[in-house]
């Protein structure tokens, strides 16, 4: 078991505290100098707060994450660009989201004033027609509409 691990280039120590990432199960590895602090997951970026140290009872696999102190800095970094790429990503699709909805309220809007403004002319076209049919039926006959 120990030879995969040599394999693999992992150097498991009995300082390290070995557990898994309770957000995605990764199984990670951290000096055992993190115990009870918060890190971040680098799989999956979420904080993690660190067991307390246990000697290790099972042999770290292949997609064991090493992790000491001096690699959680550039790992956290990273984590935290990723983190502030996705929260801007969101905020541009919000953005991106509210002006498509300002855009299809405005042309909604716009439509409903249309069709009240036809409503209205048609309306008063009516009423126009209404007025020449009666002026051309008393021209006709003019004894008819006085009744
Ligand atoms: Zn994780």
């Amino acid at each position: 078991m120990s030879e995969e691990n040599s394999a693999a280039g992992a150097e498991i120590t009995e300082n390290d505290i070995l557990f898994d990432c309770p957000y995605c199960e990764k199984s990670l590895t951290i000096d055992r100098s993190a115990e009870g602090l918060v890190i971040q997951c680098p799989d999956c970026g979420q904080d993690v707060e660190v067991p307390p140290y246990v000697p290790p009872e099972y042999v770290a696999t292949d997609e064991t994450v090493m992790m000491t102190v001096d690699d959680r800095v550039p790992v956290l970094e990273k984590a935290l660009a990723v983190s502030q790429a996705k929260v801007q990503e969101l905020v541009d699709n919000l953005a991106a989201t509210q002006r498509r909805r300002q855009t299809l309220e405005k042309a909604r809007v716009a439509q409903v004033e249309l069709l009240e403004t036809i409503g209205r002319e048609m309306v008063v076209m009516q009423n126009a027609l209404d007025r020449v049919t009666a002026a051309i039926a008393e021209q006709a006959e003019p004894g008819a509409v006085a009744d």
